[in-house]
């Protein structure tokens, strides 16, 4: 009889303490949640949005403690390959939020071009960024002046993963040139690529960029690279057929050598995540990104236009994730 009580006692005992170890463990993981955003190379602009968010969400962390209004959550922004990579990783569940060109945006969502980017139906947009025009930049004495000059140079397609690798191979495409036609294809990332060019290992390279930028200036303010003009039937049909395609200018005198301005096509950077990202960490990421919009704005030159009403309509493809429309409701964003 007395064994048996001690046993029930034991027994309610080590529930108890289950139960309070659970209790714990949901408590302590709701008041320090992880999340990860793909960015891209650390001298692009990917990185510095990814850190920008990081560092609002941190701000909004702060001042909550104050308040008593928290959310508990702990932001990373590691460099990637880039916006393929990062869609990819967001399907994975690797990564929870990601920065991705308004192209792979489109062709994730709708599966439409697999070979570049598997088919993510749950992909989710945020909001869109900066615009990226895709620049190519030529050596000072490479003689290249238009897409033609390319053939038989030496030319950077960019890394897998990269947005500008995709948007390259649709020009590619578009123009009928295989990588047989250039006298060697690198695949250098973003952050070698100006380098690269400024040593003589490459004649040119193709980047999707917002601007201005610190790795495009290392090569046109480091060693007079420049930036070519794009404007033929080739880049005028895919601006008038795809719908995520517009004409860009880069002003004269951002960078050294942009004597005049230069006229290209280019897509917006677009913030992502997936559908299956919990509602109340779309909702605190996007509140603290809106709430602190003119910090964000100060962060890069690249955001300094920023304008609320934009960034939740244009250049998005893929359904806004709830967690976001919740904010922009309140806010009669929406
Ligand atoms: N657009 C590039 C990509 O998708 C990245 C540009 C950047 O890092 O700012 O890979």
């Amino acid at each position: 009889m007395t064994k048996k009580l001690t046993y029930s006692i034991l027994a309610v005992a080590v529930v108890a303490v289950v139960a309070i170890a659970a209790f714990l463990f949901t408590e302590s993981s709701k008041s320090s949640r992880f999340i990860a955003i793909g960015t891209g190379g650390p001298t692009g602009v990917y990185f510095v949005v990814g850190n920008s968010v990081c560092r609002m969400v941190h701000k909004e962390a702060a001042e909550g403690r104050k308040t008593g209004r928290k959310h508990g959550i702990r932001c990373s922004a590691p460099s990637t390959g880039g916006s393929t990579y990062n869609i990819g990783q967001i399907a994975e569940g690797e990564l929870d939020f990601g920065v991705a060109q308004s192209d792979w945006q489109y062709h994730a969502y709708n599966g439409s071009a697999v070979d570049k980017v598997k088919e993510f139906k749950n992909l989710r947009a945020v909001f869109s960024v900066h615009p990226e025009p895709y620049h190519i930049i030529v050596g000072a004495n490479s003689g290249i002046e238009s897409w033609g000059d390319l053939k038989g140079k030496r030319f950077n397609i960019g890394n897998s993963g990269s947005g500008q690798r995709g948007t390259t191979e649709v020009l590619m495409d578009g123009y009928g040139t295989k990588t047989s036609d250039f006298a060697v294809a690198t695949e250098l990332t973003s952050t070698e690529q100006s380098k690269a060019l400024c040593d003589g290992k490459i004649d040119a390279y193709g980047y999707t960029v917002g601007v201005p930028n610190a790795g495009v200036s290392v090569a046109t303010d480091g060693c007079n690279a420049k930036i070519i003009n794009l404007t033929g039937d080739v880049e005028k049909t895919l601006v008038e057929q795809r719908p995520y395609y517009a004409f860009a200018t880069i002003p004269k005198g951002t960078y050294k050598t942009t004597d005049s301005d230069v006229t290209t096509f280019g897509v917006m950077a677009t913030f992502v995540t997936s559908a299956d990202v919990a509602e109340d960490i779309v909702y605190e990421v996007t509140r603290a990104v809106f709430e602190n919009l003119d910090d964000f704005r100060a962060l890069h030159p690249a955001f300094a236009n920023l304008d609320p009403k934009n960034m939740i309509r244009n250049a998005l493809s893929a359904p806004l994730h709830p967690g976001a429309v919740k904010y922009y409701k309140e806010k009669g964003l929406m």
